[in-house]
């Protein structure tokens, strides 16, 4: 198992071993190392490609399981996404027992609330309901050592960029940064000069 070479931890090596994931793939090989090192980075990858485990490993290793603060905060444009990335950090983090919560618009906000009081490790959210649950105070970010956005072109094109900007202003100032992009144009640029100044941009 080519993952081992990334020093990952037990259990988390033999979650990917029971995904068959046998070796990194390339996005993965450039992502994993710079996220555990905490770097801010902004990816240029498609769908397909194994990003989201890019940075579903490094969330998962670092996630601190007896912590019942939230840690990590992963930002995506729809539902269908965040429950497709929230089954792939399951499975990533399941041997470890990290917890894990998809929050979206058209669900009661009551039971989200009560989910988000399962002291969940980390949540993956479309941005209209995160907003919600921050300006209610139902949500406490103040613990998040990683914040993703993914698949952010699609984000902006559905006019979600204030959205983005609120957000990127309620997490706390040094977490980690990454943004994961199919195309990478102006509007994409001007939050990653605003709000991710050092991030490195990697190509795959
Ligand atoms: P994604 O680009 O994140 O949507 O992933 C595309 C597909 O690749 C998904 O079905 C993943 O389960 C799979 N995958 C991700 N990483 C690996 C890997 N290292 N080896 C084999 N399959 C993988």
């Amino acid at each position: 198992n080519k993952f081992e070479s990334l020093k990952l931890n037990k259990d988390i090596l033999k979650a990917l071993y029971n995904l068959g994931y046998n070796s990194p793939s390339k996005v993965q090989s450039e992502v994993i190392p710079r996220l555990l090192r905490y770097e801010n980075i902004i990816v240029k990858s498609k769908t397909g490609s194994g990003k989201t485990a890019s940075f579903a490993i490094p969330i998962c290793e670092t996630v601190e399981v007896d912590n019942n603060n939230l840690q990590a905060l992963i930002v995506v444009p729809t539902r269908e996404l965040a429950l497709q990335v929230k089954e792939e950090i399951s499975n990533i983090g399941r041997l470890k027992k990290i917890r894990c919560s998809a929050i979206f618009g058209k669900q009661p906000m009551k039971d989200q609330i009560k989910e988000l009081k399962q002291r969940v490790h980390i949540v993956v959210a479309t941005p209209g309901r995160i907003i919600d649950h921050i300006s209610r105070g139902t949500i406490n970010l103040e613990s998040i050592r990683y914040f993703i956005i993914d698949e952010a072109d699609k984000m902006l094109k559905k006019g979600f960029v204030e959205d983005m900007e609120f957000i990127f202003n309620s997490i706390p100032k040094n977490s980690i940064k990454g943004l994961f992009s199919a195309t990478i144009d102006k509007d994409i640029k001007n939050i990653c000069l605003e709000y991710m100044k050092d991030a490195e941009m990697v190509e795959v």
